[in-house]
């Protein structure tokens, strides 16, 4: 008998254009939200809370709330959602910045291709190397590779190379576990070779949605070109990259118009591919060295918008996680922890060479940090606040992405797995760098926070601290 196998190929087209943003959709409905009352608001606060996410009208009512009665209730919505789905839990990573070579014109940066009051670099592999060592020695298991838009002569195979650099350095008992990859819009093609790196979570800002702002920054260079940067997460899940983080750069636009943007970008990966982002990043444009744009910012995002941005996108994507930079100061990055944020950055540098070298070289810089104390004063910080500092990397590593991710989280049930593996990670830095004063707050912060566990996941702590005490690391569930 002959048995005849069928290859099932699923095609999905890939987007071209960014045909997904309508305009004039966002504008009209930002319009229409504008006239709604009281009740409206209260709506969809209830609706935000049964935590199924929020539609686009939904998101332009919240936006047009200035009433600080409605803006308390916003707010105490956004910190029950945060709460309900991600606990305590606060994931930390440090960005690596590899070159700061470029060949755009994007107005708001330093490192774009004519500012001549930037030194140019691109770290050798060693370089790289020694750098990423000095992260493990700190402490750190997660990492970003950001590069500006332009590699030395190998090309795209440099960023390739570093992947590999990181991941070989180890320290100790230390290494790090997952490199996310902040690098301009690739191929199909690269996507693939980027996947097969191991990457974590490719991240890209679109900076702004609004094709005529965009235009009016990026004067130069391929990131001109407006539809082959929003449909980037389009050829990158095609590739097989199922993390992908997208963002808006805060500060160029209308946040309001930004934050309807990003949700169409959403709706529209969810459409294609079945799933949406695995995080959202919320930058606010910050002065870089040789850019007048950077320090008068055309649309300036206010303290409180900012927090109304992080409160929205929590209950309008509650299962994507919000990241918080450094370039926010110490004050701001706290009040948000609270309404969403569920990633930091900490002890960054975004000088490449600047771990080894220092901060000091400003004029390597990218732009300005609001916060610069070091990843030791932030754990203990945010331990005293009593945030969970986690290191996790499980999901990644035991394949839980995209899909299955999503699938785990939305029934809440990745509590189980985060909460040890957050203990678990915490208690690995602690017990290896952490000061004495970290150490003394963040064994208080496991034994109190063991106390309020129950059931399977106080069980698999439990177990899972021990093994740490004991010598054991990288234990995960
Ligand atoms: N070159 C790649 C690109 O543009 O996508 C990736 C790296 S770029 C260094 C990373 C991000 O830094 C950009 O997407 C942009 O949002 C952000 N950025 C640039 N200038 C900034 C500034 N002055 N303040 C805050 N963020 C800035
Ligand atoms: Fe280059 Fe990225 Fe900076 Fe634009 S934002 S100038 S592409 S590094």
């Amino acid at each position: 008998m002959q048995l005849i196998f069928e290859i099932v190929t699923i095609h999905v087209m890939i987007a071209e254009t960014g045909h997904f943003i309508d305009e004039s959709a966002i504008v009209a409905t930002l319009e229409k939200a504008s006239r709604r009352d009281e009740k409206a608001v209260r709506e969809v606060i209830a609706k935000a809370l049964e935590m199924k996410g929020l539609d686009l009208e939904d998101m332009a009512v919240l936006a047009a709330v200035s009433d600080p009665d409605l803006l308390k209730e916003l707010f105490d919505a956004a910190r029950r959602v945060k709460e309900t789905i991600y606990g305590q839990r606060l994931v930390l990573f440090a960005p690596l910045y590899i070159s700061n070579l470029c060949g755009n014109e994007c107005l708001y940066c330093a490192f774009r291709a004519r500012n001549t009051a930037v030194h140019r670099r691109a770290l050798t592999q060693d370089e790289i190397r020694r750098e990423t060592e000095i992260l493990i020695q700190q402490g750190h298991k997660r990492v970003l590779l950001v590069a500006g838009e332009s590699y030395p002569q190998e090309g795209f195979d440099y960023v390739l190379k570093a992947i590999d650099s990181v991941y070989a350095a180890k320290v100790g008992k230390g290494e790090i576990r997952r490199v996310n990859v902040n690098v301009a819009p690739l191929s199909l093609d690269e996507f693939k070779r980027l996947k097969d790196a191991k990457i974590g979570t490719y991240q890209l800002f679109q900076e702004t949605y609004h094709r005529q702002t965009y235009a009016n920054v990026h004067v130069g260079g391929r990131k001109k070109n407006y539809d082959w940067r929003v449909t980037a997460m389009d050829r990158a899940m095609a590739a097989g990259i199922n993390d992908v983080g997208i963002g808006v750069l805060f500060g160029l636009c209308d946040w309001r118009f930004e934050l309807l943007a990003l949700m169409q970008h959403i709706q529209h990966l969810e459409a294609t591919f079945g799933i949406g982002p695995h995080t959202i990043s919320v930058p606010r444009l910050e002065p870089a060295t040789g850019s007048d744009l950077a320090a008068h910012p055309p649309k300036p995002v206010e303290d409180v918008e900012f927090r109304k941005i992080v409160a929205i996108l929590r209950l309008a994507v509650p299962y994507t996680g919000i990241i918080m930079s450094t370039r926010e100061t110490p004050n701001m990055r706290r009040e948000t922890f609270a309404l969403g944020v569920s990633q930091i950055s900490a002890g960054s540098r975004t000088n490449p060479g600047g771990y080894a070298e220092g901060e000091d070289v400003a004029d390597e810089a990218q732009f300005s940090l609001g916060d610069h104390r070091s990843l030791d004063e932030v754990i203990y910080d945010v331990a005293t606040l009593g945030y969970i500092p986690s290191f996790c990397t499980g999901c990644y590593r035991l394949g839980r992405t995209g899909q299955d991710f999503m699938d785990m989280a939305k029934p809440g049930l990745i509590k189980e797995h985060c909460d040890p593996n957050a203990l678990s990670t915490f208690l690995e830095y602690l017990l290896d760098y952490g000061s004495e004063k970290t150490r003394i707050v963040g064994e208080g912060l496991i034994a109190k926070t063991l106390a309020t566990m129950t059931g399977q996941a106080k069980k698999r702590s439990e177990t899972m601290l021990e093994k740490v005490r004991q010598g054991r690391r990288d234990v995960f569930c």
